[in-house]
């Protein structure tokens, strides 16, 4: 079936997402973030971006579920940051108050799981990155029975021009089963992407997060090793990490964990595992096993992620397996 409605959907509202991020972030304040439970970090434009796009998504598609990182029960608490939010949100919702706003966020508050269709959105993954001005993205992904068919993935800090670490920034990703993957540069003309087409690990590159707590940098260091790679890892907060190897800039991408009882999120992964997929790239957890969209809002299947542009998979989970052990620890 063709996705072609819902993946225009998804490009315009992730590209307006962008935008709005980008304006929120030009004026921000260090005062603007909160605390989360698990002490990480959210901000103003987090929580106006999943009400703008859970909104539209009502409108759009009204009988889908969303998966959203965010809710409203910590800005509930918290009078100077909700009043900003729905501040922001009205400058491309002029109609919606308060009520409407906090009742958009919590649209997103879908289980998730095996059957039907439901989208899911990380309004800003990385939001450590974007508060300190580094990489940054909005996930939006659809799944459709346990499976992302149509994937969004703005990047509005990422050079536009392949490789390069300046330049002008600001880039879309998209895609959709069995259509391929685009680049968009956010206002602009959209291109055709492909991974890398790399067979030889030595001549690789990888990337991993800036976060040492998400992912195992000395691990990943061993594995690099193992594999020849010469290149130092490229340290990128966000999905953007599967956006360059999708483009071909990087060719390997280690997400090893860092703990035990960690379950990766759906929306951390969705948009950017079509866009690598699409693109020719392949994704597994660092035991070989495909990710499980269709367990409700984590992949507790799974443990950790590897991506890379197809032909490197093998040898990468061959290292993998020999710095973690057979059962991925
Ligand atoms: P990244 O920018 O790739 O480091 O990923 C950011 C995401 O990491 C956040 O959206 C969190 O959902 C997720 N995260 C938080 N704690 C962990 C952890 N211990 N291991 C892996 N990912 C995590
Ligand atoms: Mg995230």
């Amino acid at each position: 079936m063709s996705h072609a409605r819902e993946l225009a959907f998804a490009a315009q509202v992730v590209a307006r997402a962008c935008a709005l991020c980008r304006a929120v972030q030009a004026s921000m304040v260090p005062r603007d973030s909160l605390a989360k439970a698990d002490r990480s970090p959210v901000t103003v434009a987090d929580f106006a971006v999943q009400a703008v796009i859970s909104h539209a998504l009502a409108e759009a598609f009204p009988q889908d579920g969303l998966v959203g990182e965010e809710h409203s029960e910590d800005l509930r608490a918290d009078d100077r940051i909700r009043s900003q939010v729905v501040q922001v949100v009205r400058t491309v919702e002029p109609g919606l108050g308060e009520t409407e706003v906090l009742a958009a966020i919590d649209r997103g508050g879908h289980p998730g799981g095996p059957t039907g269709r439901f989208w899911t959105l990380d309004p800003i993954d990385g939001t450590k990155g974007f508060l300190q001005r580094r990489q940054y993205a909005v996930a939006l992904a659809l799944i459709e029975d346990g499976v992302p068919v149509v994937g969004a993935l703005g990047c509005p800090d990422l050079p536009v021009e392949q490789g390069a670490a300046a330049g002008p920034p600001g880039c879309l990703f998209t895609a959709a089963r069995g259509t391929g993957a685009f680049m968009q540069v956010l206002d602009g003309g959209q291109t055709r992407i492909r991974t890398a087409d790399v067979g030889d690990p030595s001549l690789a590159s990888f990337c991993e997060s800036v976060e040492s707590g998400h992912s195992a940098h000395g691990r990943a260091a061993r594995i690099a090793a193992l594999l020849g790679v010469t290149a130092p890892p490229c340290r990128i907060d966000s999905q953007c990490k599967y956006a360059v190897v999708a483009r071909g800039d990087a060719s390997i991408y280690l997400r090893l964990p860092t703990r035990d009882d960690y379950q990766e999120k759906i929306w951390d992964h969705a948009a950017g595992w079509i866009v690598i997929r699409e693109a020719g790239g392949e994704v597994t957890d660092v035991a070989g096993r495909p990710l499980d969209f269709s367990l409700g809002r984590t992949l507790r299947a799974n443990r950790g992620v590897i991506a890379t542009n197809g032909r490197l998979h093998e040898a990468v989970l061959a290292a993998v397996r020999q710095v973690l052990g057979d059962a991925g620890h």
